[in-house]
């Protein structure tokens, strides 16, 4: 009997993808382009090898599926997939649904989903996240395109998706790109959430002289509070963590040198083409670029002194990093669901902003126990700022001053705390009724002639400003 989905790519998330499709119960078969990988998965399968029809070739993939067929790609975003697009295509008949289940960026996908229209034919892109355990055990799935395509597919997309409280992780977020957009700032998020966290060690390693062991013990606290989420959980295990060879901390070993495959980096790019203030994710982009400057950093040193100074004892308590951390992650969801947004009116997505909260509560990276309160916070106003729901207004009351305290106190003594310094700088600038952005209306006016409105009066009105 023929399989009931097909997938291309068996890299990292490809392989662990179809195993999690086949252990569902789903029959797959499944095509890599270095074709001895394919036997090689298909043996190392155990018993869910019998669920799984490995293809040599394409025409053969093709012909082991039942129609309308249905063909996930997992292969690098880019070029791969149109290469892979162009080469499936002509192979299928006008009902096959073709799924590009990668990073791909949202722009990408938006032309490809323009292309299948005009051709009539189906195409999805869905954003899958959790990495590799999530791959194989239950991902976050946001997906994209025409409603039809996604409908075909969901059953299985919902079967091998995260599972929270008995609701899979897995939500049709609208037309075209949307699924990879919702993704990207998935992703976004996830480098403000690694890079608060990263800034709060650094206060402890640095500020505090903590050790690994130490700074491990306060993500296991912080861990069974507010802040319970992945992302706190594993930087409690990384600090633990101890080198085999050498007796150290892992972390102690590790080279101060981020890298990034680039989704962070689009979701500023598209903040900044709507206009959306996302400087918390800004930041934490910014300092996975300037931490790939090592040796200027060293020169830097050498030339101006080291930035951190240790803090004076008890400057700064286990508490107030905690809160901190809780009021920066606040600002930072409130820019990133301002985003989507302000995307969602852009692109006409209409995006289900709990649904989103929703998918994010369990198989993904950023998944935390946050996030369900957003999820609630946000099926009451779904177009509101998080910050003004009055759930997160009371933590924000809670939390702000120790957020102010630490970051104070860390700039004070050359400690770096980019993304929690702008999570305060937008609390303060959303509660600043009146901004000084008068002061660059008049110089705009003086300069361009480009006028500015009056508190007093109505109209465009022009300054004393003579020629
Ligand atoms: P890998 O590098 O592990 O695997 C890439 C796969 O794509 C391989 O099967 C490779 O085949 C195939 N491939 C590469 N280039 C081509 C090509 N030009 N034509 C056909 N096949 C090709 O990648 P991952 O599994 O990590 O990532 C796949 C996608 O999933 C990417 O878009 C990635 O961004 C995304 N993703 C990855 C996550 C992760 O944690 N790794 C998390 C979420 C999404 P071959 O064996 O022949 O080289």
């Amino acid at each position: 009997s023929k399989s009931e989905i097909g997938l291309i790519g068996l890299g990292t998330m490809g392989a662990m993808l179809s195993l999690n499709i086949a252990e569902k119960g789903f029959a797959i078969s499944v095509f890599n382009r270095t074709t001895s990988r394919t036997s090689e998965f298909h043996a190392e399968a155990g018993e869910l090898a019998e669920q799984i029809t490995p293809c040599d070739t394409l025409e053969d993939l093709v012909a082991s599926i039942a129609e309308p067929r249905a063909i996930i790609l997992m292969v690098p975003a880019g070029g791969a997939v149109d290469e892979q697009i162009a080469a499936l295509r002509p192979l299928l008949g006008k009902d096959d649904l073709i799924i590009d289940a990668g990073n791909a960026n949202f722009r990408d996908t938006e032309a490809r989903a323009a292309q299948a229209e005009a051709d009539g034919v189906p195409f999805l892109g869905i954003g899958v996240s959790g990495g590799e355990e999530g791959a194989r055990h239950g991902p976050s799935i946001m997906g994209g395109g025409r409603k039809k395509a996604w409908d075909q597919v969901s059953h299985i997309l919902t079967a091998i998706a995260a599972d929270y409280e008995g609701t899979a992780c897995a939500t049709w977020m609208g037309q075209g790109g949307a699924g990879h957009f919702v993704k990207a700032v998935h992703n976004g998020i996830e480098y403000a959430d690694m890079q608060m966290i990263a800034e709060i060690y650094g206060i402890m390693r640095d500020g505090q002289g903590a050790d690994a062991a130490t700074c491990a013990e306060a993500f296991e606290t912080w861990n069974k509070g507010p802040l319970q989420s992945y992302l706190i959980e594993i930087s409690g295990k990384v600090a633990a963590a101890r080198d085999a060879e050498t007796g150290n901390a892992v972390l102690d070993i590790i080279l101060d040198r981020a890298g990034q495959k680039g989704t962070g980096r689009w979701t500023v790019i598209e903040a900044q083409h709507l206009g959306a203030p996302i400087p918390v994710i800004e930041a934490a982009v910014a300092a996975r670029n300037l931490s790939a400057m090592k040796s200027e950093r060293e020169r830097g040193e050498a030339t101006f002194g080291a930035a951190p100074v240790p803090l004076p004892t008890g400057a700064l308590g286990r508490d107030d990093l905690e809160q901190a951390l809780i009021a920066g992650k606040i600002m930072c969801y409130a820019q990133g669901f301002h985003l989507l947004n302000s995307a969602s009116a852009e692109f006409e997505w209409d995006l289900p902003m709990p649904e989103i909260a929703r998918v994010w509560r369990e198989g993904c990276i950023i998944r935390s126990t946050m996030l369900n309160d957003m999820a609630e916070a946000l099926t009451g106003a779904p177009q509101d700022n998080l910050m003004f729901a009055p759930f997160f207004a009371k933590l924000i009351d809670d939390s702000a001053p120790a957020l102010r305290r630490v970051v104070a106190t860390a700039v004070s003594h050359g400690l770096q705390v980019p993304a929690l310094a702008a999570g305060l700088s937008y609390y303060d600038a959303m509660r600043t009724g009146r901004s000084t952005a008068n002061m660059i209306q008049a110089q705009r006016d003086f300069f361009g002639a480009h006028s500015f409105e009056r508190v007093d009066k109505e109209g465009a009105h022009h300054g004393p400003w003579g020629s």
